[in-house]
């Protein structure tokens, strides 16, 4: 019978099977009765586009008052945006394609909530109510993060009914059975980050907790990841213990009552066990003239802070660090899990530091948050902003991608205040902030389209100065936002961090990594058609207007949207050239849209040629394969996990949020890999990292983002 209920646009004919396919399973919106499509692709992009732009009326009445005048404003923008949507140059995470412009509110992807140690509290904070917030979020699209290290550790006592606790992990997997539950009602199955950190008592068992006998079994609905310190790293590297401490026994554990003091003593409690503690607290109280901030619990340092534990006793032992490090990396080796988060980094480069602490990132990584917080993601395509000359040499369209950007920082800031928020805490914590975060997708199409090879110096100058331009005029659209809406409330002009002023240089990571190529005349020259970037401009703006949006930038894995747009996901090298694709839906063999083009270019595009190719995997083996395509075309087992791991860390230096990326490791790879790839992420400034060997679980999605 007919599926459909409307017409195709001859736009639609452009998307590829596998775009429709996606698109018709979760996000047109079918008629409930008869089960027909009552919207095409097209439709869709126009619904998500014109619910954004009413976002513009409010605005703009509030500053005319002409009726008029500010229907003609929402049209202009509706038309600006529908153009990024339906030429695929720019698409926001699934929530907003799935939800903007119906009943269900939840347009971002990510979300961390917090666990407290109780089963519930006055302000809904404790587990049982994380649990209860995990089920709204999941039931709309969204994804949810948790650390957990404040819960007590398995066998510890509980005062109230004088039983004994069972700790973080089997709360896990109460959290991963909602999420079970859930999926079945849900638009999407859930994800989650689980994370503990590892101070924690019962950190062995949690970096056990998904290896061995467990891995596919456990926390199925889970990544996880340790929170790793600074200090847990030196102490792999030059040997020595670290203590392991129960969170309930800590005298700065109290109850947190909203007084003044409620994020010094949260923040006391987390911050303990860093060292660079002291400079914080200090600037703290100087900005703040030295009132709420006087505790003397504060001012610790780690070692300070570690007699204290001992006298309190809530030291429970000590682990050899290294020991601790080499089952995290086998663990990593035989199932992908536990990936580490690098909380100094994280923190030391959150904007609005002096909000609180980040324990937890959503749940692939790419937004680490405060308690409650949340941020909507949308990612550019950047395959498409590489043109050609007249001699049909490509270069890359640098000022119509500043323009798009323009559009997109305030097609996102709309989004913060079109979303219908579930949870009070979700709507004033995400308010606060007004965290947006710009992504991209095509990035190895980019590559592949400029002839520059993945896992070479020239990919990442490019990739340096391209994510630069990007947070350079992301940054420009919030402070210009700022100056027309204001700046996002929590903003404070002197305490906030930008992120463009802790870039690491280049040549500083190219170091640590001992690359040393130098860039080739070809890139120079495409960089050397970039405008020029003027930071000192930026910061005298944003002391003047102040900024919108507190971080603008972030890399999430695409898996769905680029799908749709038909583009290599995220910043991630292509899996492979043609592969069979696994997805709730079915699976089905696909071919890399500019390898076909490459192989015509060569009279290669046999059909057998290609099947044999979707069978092994790879062209590295393919003798009569040219050079150049087997250069360009390296997919992600090809490729060294070194040139991986910079990838993320030359991205990172310019996002403000963080770089969802998996390192694919071949099936051969060993623990040595394994353990070379988390140091160096270290190392190069990575806000975490996560790594995923070849067929090591039962069931694999293509690529991690992908979980449909
Ligand atoms: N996410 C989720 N469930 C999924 C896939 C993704 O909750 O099945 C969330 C998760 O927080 C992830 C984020 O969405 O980090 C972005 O993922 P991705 O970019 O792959 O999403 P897309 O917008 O492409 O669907």
């Amino acid at each position: 019978g007919k599926r459909s209920d409307v017409e195709f646009d001859p736009k639609d004919l452009k998307l590829t099977f596998s775009a429709i396919k996606i698109l018709g399973s979760r996000y047109l919106i079918k008629d409930p009765e008869t089960g027909r499509f009552i919207e095409t692709p097209q439709m869709l992009f126009r619904r998500v586009s014109r619910a954004i732009a009413t976002q513009e009326y409010k605005y703009c009445i509030q500053q005319n008052n002409n009726e008029d005048l500010c229907k003609d404003r929402v049209k202009y923008w509706e038309e600006l945006f529908y153009e990024l949507l339906s030429d695929q140059r720019f698409l926001p995470n699934s929530p907003t394609l799935m939800n903007a412009g119906t009943k269900l509110g939840i347009l971002s992807a990510c979300f961390v909530i917090p666990v407290r140690d109780s089963i519930v509290t006055p302000d809904g904070e404790g587990i049982y109510d994380a649990v209860r917030a995990q089920a709204i979020i999941f039931q709309q699209g969204g994804g949810t993060g948790f650390d957990f290290s404040e819960l007590r550790p398995e066998g510890d006592i509980v005062s109230t009914t004088g039983g004994i606790a069972s700790g973080p992990l089997s709360f896990m997997r109460m959290f991963d059975v909602n999420t079970e539950v859930i999926k079945q009602g849900g638009k999407r199955r859930g994800a989650n980050m689980g994370v503990l950190h590892v101070w924690h008592a019962d950190i062995e068992k949690f970096i056990d907790a998904k290896s061995g006998q467990l891995k596919d079994v456990n926390l199925q609905n889970f990544n996880i990841s340790v929170g790793a310190y600074d200090y847990f790293i030196e102490a792999v590297m030059n040997g020595g213990s670290i203590p392991l401490i129960n969170p309930r026994k800590t005298n700065l554990r109290r109850d947190l009552g909203n007084n003044s003091k409620f994020y010094a003593i949260t923040r006391a409690r987390h911050y303990l066990y860093e060292d660079w503690v002291q400079e914080v607290i200090i600037n703290e109280l100087e900005s703040k003239g030295g009132s709420i901030w006087l505790d003397e619990t504060i001012l610790l340092t780690i070692d300070e802070a570690m007699i204290i534990a001992q006298e309190e006793k809530a030291i429970v032992g000590y682990v050899n660090a290294k020991k601790l490090f080499e089952k995290i990396v086998r663990n990593a080796w035989d199932s992908g899990d536990p990936g580490l988060l690098f909380i100094d980094t994280i923190n030391r480069r959150h904007p609005v530091w002096y909000l609180g602490k980040i324990n937890a990132t959503n749940p692939c990584g790419e937004q680490p948050l405060l308690p409650w917080e949340s941020c909507n993601l949308g990612s550019i395509n950047l395959e498409k902003y590489v043109e050609y000359d007249e001699y049909g040499k490509p270069r890359i369209a640098w000022q119509r991608l500043a323009e798009d950007i323009r559009v997109i920082v305030r097609f996102m800031d709309n989004i913060i205040d079109v979303a219908k928020w579930p949870l009070p805490q979700l709507e004033e914590a995400v308010k606060r902030t007004r965290k947006i975060g710009i992504g991209v997708m095509g990035w190895h199409h980019m590559l592949i389209k400029l002839g520059i090879p993945y896992d070479s110096a020239d990919a990442l100058y490019l990739a340096y100065y391209l994510a630069e331009w990007i947070e350079y005029n992301a940054a420009l659209a919030s402070i210009e936002l700022a100056r027309e809406r204001g700046a996002f409330p929590a903003y404070d002009p002197d305490k906030y961090r930008p992120t463009w002023l802790s870039a690491k240089p280049l040549e500083e990571l190219l170091a640590i990594a001992s690359i040393d190529a130098k860039p080739s005349k070809f890139i120079l020259e495409l960089l050397s058609s970039r405008p020029q970037i003027d930071w000192n401009t930026v910061e005298v703006l944003r002391r003047k207007y102040g900024i919108r949006n507190a971080a603008l930038t972030s890399i999430a894995p695409t898996g769905t949207i680029s799908i749709i747009a038909n583009a290599s996901p995220s910043i991630e090298p292509i899996f492979a050239v043609a592969f069979e694709r696994h997805v709730t839906v079915g699976k089905f063999i696909e071919v890399d849209p500019l390898f076909l083009e490459y192989l015509r270019k060569y009279e290669l595009d046999s059909p057998e040629l290609i099947e044999e190719i979707a069978r092994r995997g790879s062209i590295s083996d393919i003798p009569y394969m040219p050079r150049t395509i087997k250069l360009l075309f390296k997919g992600a087992l090809d490729i060294d996990p070194k040139w991986h791991v910079l990838h993320q860390a030359v991205w990172q230096q310019w996002v403000c949020a963080g770089v969802s990326k998996t390192v694919n490791l071949r099936f051969e790879a060993t623990v040595d890999d394994v353990r070379n790839v988390y140091l160096l992420a270290w190392m190069l400034g990575c806000k975490g990292i996560t790594v995923y060997r070849d067929k090591s679980k039962a069931q694999q999605v293509i690529y991690v983002g992908v979980k449909m």
